[in-house]
């Protein structure tokens, strides 16, 4: 073994600490960590329309699970593209039809009806839950993916409208079965209409802090599946962009999302910034990465990531190229360390929006 000199350790300790320091300072995106610029949805559409991943200027893709397929892998690694994966999480479109008890049950004991065009399921039931991660696992096991990104995180609602829909639930027996355990008492009453009652009168508060105990535990669990298989693999989160006070409270109390809890699990956060559908101005995607900033520290700490996912969608309102370029470069403001648009299909429909974002992604974003 190598001797070294007998210093005292107390004379190293200065540099020592410099050197933690240097080693440990916020480096969001250093020479191998570019920033990200990529597109979300099927973007496989835009190779068949002729396009090039890398003369777009793009370095990621966002492909929707059930649009991931060998040839689209191969094709953007060979562009030079980063592949991340949209996973659907707590949809439960077609799930809950064919396993009713999964379906969620809201204060009246009723299954609670479709919200829009979103059908959500009990998070709590253990079918629906092994059947993600089947799902998560096979995905990873089949395709070396840079990262995982968890949509539809959160108990049934809709948020994507300017009309959100909000019930209470999941008033399953599982559910009040769990929250009897996480109360360490019985609910009172029988049926589930008297236990919904009881929870909503006597242990609100409990009841909105158990549903994000919930919610948080779908992204640990998903988390280790990823480490599991894929070490290297970030896992990041779409996610509703109300601020806490929004539509009375509704992002924790009916969603059961709590931003900061969700910001130290998830390791990338993107927020679902579309500005015309939440009737904001283009401004907004920068007013709410400083904001997601101050809450989180990313800007200092470089944790998490933060990419935000912006509006380039006809619908609901009308994206002009000119609008579209700057709520890409609010969202792209720092610490923001990437930036995508919903979706494929509006650039597709708008060739100028595709100019916008290759003029973009080789020019000002080039970084
Ligand atoms: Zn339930």
């Amino acid at each position: 073994m190598k001797k070294y000199p007998d210093y005292k350790i107390t004379t190293f300790l200065p540099a020592i600490f410099l050197i933690f320091l240097a080693c440990t300072a916020p480096s969001q995106r250093g020479p191998e960590q570019p920033f990200i610029k990529g597109v979300y949805g099927n973007p496989g559409s835009l190779l068949k329309a002729g396009y090039a991943f890398d003369s777009l200027g793009m370095n990621a893709v966002f492909v929707r699970s059930i649009s991931l397929n060998r040839v689209f892998y191969d094709t953007t690694r060979l562009q030079g593209c980063k592949v991340f994966v949209e996973f659907p999480t707590l949809i439960g479109r077609g799930y809950v039809d064919a396993h009713p008890d999964a379906w969620p049950v809201d204060e009246k004991g009723e299954q609670s009806p479709p919200a829009d065009w979103f059908m959500g399921v009990c998070p709590t039931n253990p079918g629906f839950r092994a059947f993600r991660e089947k799902q998560l696992r096979e995905l990873l096991t089949e395709f070396a993916v840079d990262g995982i990104f968890l949509d539809y995180l959160h108990w049934h609602a809709q948020f994507e409208s300017t009309d959100p829909i909000l019930p209470e639930t999941c008033f399953c027996d599982h559910c009040t079965g769990l929250f009897a355990d996480y109360l360490g008492k019985n609910i009172p009453g029988e049926a589930a209409p008297e236990k919904a009652a009881w929870i909503l009168e006597h242990a609100d508060p409990q009841w909105r802090a158990w549903r994000n105990t919930i919610l948080n535990g779908w992204v640990s669990g998903m988390k280790e599946i990823v480490k599991e298989i894929r070490p290297d693999a970030l896992v990041g989160v779409y996610y509703c962009a109300w601020y806490p006070a929004d539509h009375d409270s509704a992002l924790f109390r009916i969603l059961g999302i709590d931003v900061a809890g969700l910001a130290g699990i998830a390791e990338v956060m993107s927020p679902m910034l579309f500005h015309k559908m939440k009737d904001h101005p283009v401004e907004w995607p920068g007013e709410y990465v400083a904001w997601l900033d101050h809450l989180t520290g990313a800007g200092t700490t470089g944790k998490p990531l933060i990419w935000p996912i912006v509006q380039a969608h006809n619908q609901p309102g009308v994206i002009s190229p000119e609008e579209f370029r700057q709520v890409m470069l609010s969202g792209s403001k720092p610490p923001a360390s990437g930036i995508m648009m919903f979706s494929d299909v509006s650039l597709l429909q708008d060739p100028e929006k595709i100019e916008v974002m290759k003029a973009l992604y080789h020019g000002e974003l080039n970084k």
